[in-house]
């Protein structure tokens, strides 16, 4: 089951094709071979990556 990396929340919305979107912490999840990618959409409506903030094993997805 798929998590939000930042807030743990499982109430994400799809978006796309392997796209969600959380709607606790309001960021853009995309899935890619089994790794979550994660941005955060700005007032100006660019994206900027947040996978900084998270390890490898929290971007993981766990089947
Ligand atoms: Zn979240």
């Amino acid at each position: 089951m798929l998590a939000c990396p930042n807030c743990k929340s499982k109430d994400l919305g799809k978006i796309g094709v392997n796209q969600y979107y959380c709607w606790n912490c309001f960021i853009e999840l995309t899935v890619s071979k089994g790794t979550i990618l994660t941005h955060q959409v700005e007032e100006d409506g660019t994206l900027s990556s947040l996978d900084d903030l998270f390890s490898d094993d929290e971007r993981t997805i766990s089947m």
